[in-house]
């Protein structure tokens, strides 16, 4: 069974062809500038890589051109669309609507469309995708939310402290996102210490990258993480704030002479790392700019390290217990400093890190880097969302 699974920019589109009998990835690529002056179609098969330049309006121009190289005569790796069983669709936010992946009819995609202002830069382009996908194509069409592996969050943990009538009539409060990232790498987990016979009833796991957000998972189920209505909430990251006091957002609005939406824009792209140290977004460029003695870089880390061990400590608590703690994303997977940052001096919690072991650590595969004395286990487990969204699918798609 081959699905395609999809996930669409404002003005990109990523996919990978997966076969679900092995579950390896067929062929992959991405769609760059839709709509835009530049844009081009990178196809990546056996090693080869084949790119296209052509003008493309819309979201149906790019997944025309999608189905174009997976059907090439030379190069492609189906005969005919018809191969292709179903399309995974990445969506960032369901709101209150939807609270799993969901098959989708023209129900669904009403329900879709009245959500879309929830993630304005994200969920339009997903529904452009969508609607061009089931215009074109005769198979089934599920749609994958971030935000939903955060759906068993209990009330108290996901409201926020506003009247009660307004988070109905909005449905503001906590979503989280990384949901699919969150459940890969949770799963992997419980099935490693499952395997060595060790607890796997209360997880951590920390999703670090350009956003970054830590998820509490009791009994494989989630129930808090650290962002919020939007991807803003939480962690310091690469451009976003993170957690930050409401009132300040209008003081700092008025010293900057900006409005609600330009706010909203400064504090997702012009703060976070960039922001604090002055120097870059990106993390290693932030090593590099420590390694070289600069004082601010080293703060940006000093908060992100000491935030995340806040949320060790609080989610501990709401579990009531830590069996394990997995790193994962571009950070966590490839960033020994900040691991043992994370970890240091926390063996009073039963955390212990092999710092010898942690600094250079094989890559793309689970690795445990906990000490032989730490009780609860420190794994560093490659993410894989793609394949989230094509199990997902694969699982809607049979129970229909
Ligand atoms: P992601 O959003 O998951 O793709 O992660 C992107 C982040 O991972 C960027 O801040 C990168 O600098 C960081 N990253 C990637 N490779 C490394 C590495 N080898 N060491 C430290 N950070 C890395």
């Amino acid at each position: 069974m081959k699905i395609l699974v999809v996930n669409a920019g404002s003005s990109s589109l990523k996919y990978q062809l997966i076969e679900m009998d092995n579950e390896e990835v067929i062929c992959k690529g991405g769609v760059e500038c839709i709509g835009i002056e530049g844009s081009k179609i990178s196809h990546k098969v056996n090693g080869a890589e084949h790119v296209i330049e052509k003008p493309l309006t819309n979201h149906t121009d790019a997944f025309n051109l999608v189905m174009e190289c997976l059907t090439n005569k030379e190069y492609g790796s189906i005969s005919s669309p018809d191969e292709i069983k179903a399309i995974g669709h990445r969506v960032v936010h369901s709101g209150e609507a939807f609270t799993s992946s969901t098959y989708i009819d023209d129900e669904a995609l009403k329900k879709l469309e009245s959500i879309a202002h929830l993630a304005p830069l994200h969920n339009p382009a997903s529904l452009a995708c969508l609607k061009s996908c089931m215009s074109i194509m005769s198979c089934p069409n599920v749609c994958v939310f971030d935000t939903g592996f955060h759906s068993t969050m209990p009330p108290k943990a996901k409201l926020y402290a506003i009247p009660y009538e307004d988070y109905e009539a909005t449905q503001i409060r906590k979503y989280g996102f990384h949901g699919t990232s969150h459940k890969f790498v949770s799963q992997e987990a419980i099935a490693y210490l499952k395997d060595k016979k060790l607890p796997y009833s209360n997880i951590i796991t920390c999703h670090l990258g350009n956003g970054s957000s830590v998820t509490a998972v009791k009994d494989g189920k989630c129930i808090d993480t650290s962002m919020g209505m939007t991807p803003l909430d939480g962690l310091i990251m690469g451009t976003r704030c993170g957690c930050i006091d409401a009132a300040a957002v209008e003081m700092l609005a008025e010293y900057k002479n900006l409005s609600t939406k330009e706010m909203t824009q400064y504090l997702n792209k012009q703060c976070g790392f960039l922001g604090v140290s002055g120097v870059s977004s990106d993390f290693r460029k932030l090593c590099g700019a420590i390694d070289a003695g600069n004082e601010r870089a080293k703060l940006a880390f000093d908060m992100f390290a000491y935030q995340i061990r806040k949320y060790l400590g609080s989610y501990s608590v709401a579990m009531g217990g830590l069996d394990c703690i997995v790193f994962t994303g571009g950070i966590g997977e490839n960033g020994p400093t900040i691991r043992e940052a994370i970890c240091d001096d926390l063996q009073f919690m039963g955390i212990e890190i092999d710092k010898e072991y942690n600094a250079d650590i094989p890559r793309n595969q689970l690795v445990d880097v906990s000490a032989k004395n730490s009780k609860v286990k420190i794994l560093v487990i490659p993410t894989n969302e793609e394949l989230v969204i094509a199990r997902e699918t694969k699982d809607v798609v049979n129970s229909l």
